[in-house]
């Protein structure tokens, strides 16, 4: 084959096992034979609609197989694919199309009225050369397939073509698009085969967004590159996911702390049955120790991961073995991954010692979509500049503290809010909370925690911060506490640090 990007993947398992089911979904099955057949065809479509090699298609919509058909097709025709966030509002959705100058927009039937919107304003459905539209995932998609062109196609694709342009969170800013290409997914894909031990006989329960690096890359690509089965799932909650894992025997599942949080505290957990579960990855944010106790009690062992974006995504990774001993740490680097942690001048730091992450490695991308400068600030000596604060212990684990931008100074002090958070939200009225600096005449900054509090609490600012003394160096304590209803947030649910500090952040 030509084709050595992720096009070809369905081809090569449909070479070796075309009858294993690829993916599940509503109790509808693709088997391995059935996702090549369906990826060329809409391959073809998409080619008659006129796109060629190097364009950009964007999807639309939640989990579901015409995702990864969508995702295979526009890596046949050696295009760049373009995942959107089902969570944003049409203007967000509008720059992403804009800025990646998306020719065609595919999206599930049911944001019709969002891609509509989206394509508006980005100028586009015929006049002036914006994006169009196709539905897929319905029956139009269904008649669209059995119509097109069923031959092979074959387009030389080369690993060091883009396969993805995928927005970072937007958490420190506007986001930014990550270009990612088949070398680059299939690297992070390995290194996940690797890592997590996966087999053929895996069945993933993906319920965490494709339209994330790590539900596409740290669950669905490795188990299909592997020859597994993919449960789709297009929203998330505890009941059904219990449900699914009975009815389906899941091996594999990923999710962020708050998932499994929401699953262990639903009634139907203590008698359901999870005998089948092997693997349980959590990421995004360390896992908090009582989580771990909870699904130790039912034998099961989280694996932990720290990525993003920009690495596709993996960087650490915490094995089964290590999850009690090294707990709250984030790992040592996947197999093929280098990580170090550097004083401002890129000198490595002492054991203890805060200092950046840097991440290397063939899964990390070359740069972001139309932004030289940004690409180029992104990078010292070839490694990525991650931004994220971490310390390293004497046997090389990595423990992730906070990102370099929320670190607070005061008195010469490095406050990381990540700690005192940590600390404040094991009091019982706090539900979410946020700390931030604020400038002060004496120690130039200080401390000031942002809090959501327990419907029917009353505000005890002294006591908050009675309950952290002792527990925290004193120039760690905060100064003050402000209690608010809510606290903003990305469309995926992350702390947007500099709203709070811009809403917040006043000098008392
Ligand atoms: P933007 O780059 O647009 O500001 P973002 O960094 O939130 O947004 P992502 O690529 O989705 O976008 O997230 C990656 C970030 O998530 C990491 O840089 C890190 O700050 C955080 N993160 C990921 N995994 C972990 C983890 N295990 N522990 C702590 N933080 C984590
Ligand atoms: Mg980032």
């Amino acid at each position: 084959m030509r084709n050595e990007g992720l096009g070809s993947w369905p081809a090569r398992r449909a070479r070796k096992t075309p009858h294993r089911t690829a993916l599940l979904h509503d109790d509808s099955a693709v088997s391995y034979a059935g996702l090549h057949d369906r990826s060329t065809r809409l391959a073809h479509a998409l080619r008659a609609h006129g796109v060629r090699r190097g364009d950009r298609i964007g999807y639309l919509g939640p989990n579901h197989p015409a995702f990864l058909e969508a995702l295979f097709a526009a890596g046949l025709l050696g295009a760049v694919f373009v995942p959107l966030n089902t969570r944003l509002a049409a203007p967000e959705i509008a720059y992403q199309l804009t800025d990646s100058g998306t020719r065609v927009l595919l999206h599930a039937p049911s944001h019709a009225t969002l891609a509509a919107d989206a394509c508006r304003i980005a100028g586009g459905d015929d006049e002036n050369g914006g994006p169009g539209r196709i539905a897929v995932g319905g029956a139009a998609y269904e008649e669209l397939l059995a119509t097109a062109a069923a031959e092979p196609i074959d387009e030389p694709v080369a690993p060091d073509d883009t396969a993805i342009i995928m927005y970072t969170s937007g958490t420190t800013g506007r986001p930014k698009g990550a270009m990612l290409t088949h070398g680059n997914l299939t690297w992070n894909a390995v290194n996940v085969l690797i890592d997590h031990d996966l087999i053929a006989g895996e069945i993933a329960l993906v319920s965490a967004p494709l339209f994330h690096i790590a539900g596409l890359n740290m669950l669905t690509l490795p188990v299909l590159l592997k020859g597994g089965t993919c449960l789709l799932v297009g929203a998330f909650d505890p009941a059904g996911t219990l449900d699914l894992i009975e009815r389906h025997r899941v091996t594999f599942m990923f999710g962020v702390p708050a998932m499994f949080d929401r699953i262990a505290r639903h009634p139907l957990w203590s008698n359901a049955d999870l005998t089948s579960l092997r693997i349980l990855t959590c990421g995004g944010s360390p896992v908090p120790t009582p989580l771990i106790a909870t699904y130790q009690r039912r034998g099961l062992t989280f694996l932990q991961g720290y990525g993003m974006t920009e690495a596709a995504p993996g960087a650490l990774f915490l094995d089964a073995e290590h999850a009690v001993t090294k707990a709250g740490s984030a790992g040592v680097p996947h197999f093929f991954s280098d990580v170090r942690v550097v004083r401002p001048d890129l000198t490595p730091v002492d054991v203890g010692e805060p200092g950046e992450v840097l991440v290397r490695g063939p899964h990390v991308m070359p740069g972001y979509w139309g932004l030289p400068e940004e690409s180029a600030a992104a990078f010292a000596d070839g490694w990525f500049r991650t931004g994220d604060a971490a310390r390293v212990d004497a046997d090389g684990y990595v423990t992730i503290v906070d990102r370099l931008k929320d670190v607070i100074i005061s008195g010469g002090e490095n406050i990381y809010p990540a700690e005192v958070e940590n600390a404040l939200l094991a009091h019982p009225d706090i539900v979410e909370c946020a700390v931030i600096g604020v400038p002060d005449d004496k120690w130039g900054e200080v401390g000031r925690a942002v809090v959501v509090l327990r419907e029917g609490a009353a505000p005890d600012p002294d006591g908050v911060l009675a309950s952290l003394a002792g527990r925290l160096a004193k120039f760690k304590i905060p100064k003050s506490v402000v209690a608010v209803a809510e606290l903003p947030r990305t469309a995926s649910g992350k702390l947007l640090k500099a709203r709070v500090r811009s809403q917040y952040g006043a000098p008392p």
